[in-house]
């Protein structure tokens, strides 16, 4: 199945090491606490996927997604133990096929209504025996009308009751947000981003609400290549990685997924 797929020397090697060099700095940073690192792949080649998963030395498991159809596409060609996690925006009629096409999916993290939910758990239910879906309730921790998200709150606290009471085939394991780029940027050494810090007040709060403290409680999904470090400095248990480690991505109207046979070439 993947046999197709041609992985270029030359391109394995620089993945690898910046995969290496990013898992050094969130080791670092961690400093003993388990920090799980996604490679978000999307916009990228099955070959560079594939380049990380067969390395020995990285053994990297866990790709992020962005567009539904990308990762159907992908997931289909390459192996099926790769956790894939979905963290783009999510088009409610998009959530059932998704669910239910890719069994080695692996969490969801961008979660913000009800009816995606609910979308989701139908679409888990074709894998009856399949792990439950994770789910990450994705936060608008800005305030910005441009991101999507719930508003800390009581919105956010029925989203989650919603998932733990009604979705047998879904687990609610944490909360997500981007936050502004922006804020991120301008946040200095040794200052808090505000986004990471609402993330986490959230978190604790509904912990407490819902008495979710027991062992599994709620992950934190914060940090991408701007701000891994300072995410896991506040708590963050995944962060989000890209472009520091495939490179800039092309513009998405550029790319279509295929392995090594160029379109019109045998
Ligand atoms: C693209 C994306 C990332 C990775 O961004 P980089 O800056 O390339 O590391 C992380 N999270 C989400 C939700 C994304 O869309």
């Amino acid at each position: 199945m993947s046999d197709g797929i041609k992985i270029d020397d030359m391109r394995a090697k620089t993945l690898v090491s910046a995969l290496q060099a990013v898992q050094a700095r969130v080791t670092k940073a961690a400093s003993g606490r388990n920090v799980l690192l996604v490679a978000v792949s999307k916009l990228k080649p099955p070959a560079d996927i594939l380049a990380l998963y067969q390395d020995e030395s990285v053994k990297q498991r866990h790709f992020g997604e962005n567009y539904a159809q990308e990762l159907m596409e992908k997931a289909a060609m390459l192996p099926k133990d790769i956790q894939w996690h979905f963290i783009g925006g999510l088009q409610s009629n998009k959530c059932k096929p998704l669910a239910s096409t890719l069994p080695n999916l692996h969490t969801v993290s961008s979660v913000d209504s009800l009816k995606k939910a609910t979308q989701l758990n139908l679409g888990r239910s074709s894998f009856p025996t399949s792990p439950p879906l994770h789910i990450h309730i994705q936060l608008n921790t800005s305030g910005e009308a441009s991101k999507s998200g719930t508003v800390p709150g009581p919105d956010t606290t029925a989203l989650a009751q919603h998932i733990i009471k009604e979705c047998s085939h879904l687990k609610l394991a944490g909360l997500m947000t981007i936050g502004a780029i922006a804020r991120s940027k301008a946040t200095g050494e040794g200052e808090e981003n505000e986004d990471f810090k609402v993330l986490k007040e959230e978190r604790d709060r509904l912990v407490g609400e819902l008495g979710l403290d027991g062992e599994a409680g709620l992950e934190l999904s914060m940090g991408m290549s701007e701000d891994f470090e300072g995410a896991i400095g506040m708590g963050s248990d995944e962060v989000r990685v890209g472009s520091t480690i495939f490179g800039t991505r092309p513009a998405k109207e550029d790319f279509k997924v295929k392995g090594d046979v160029e379109e019109g070439k045998a």
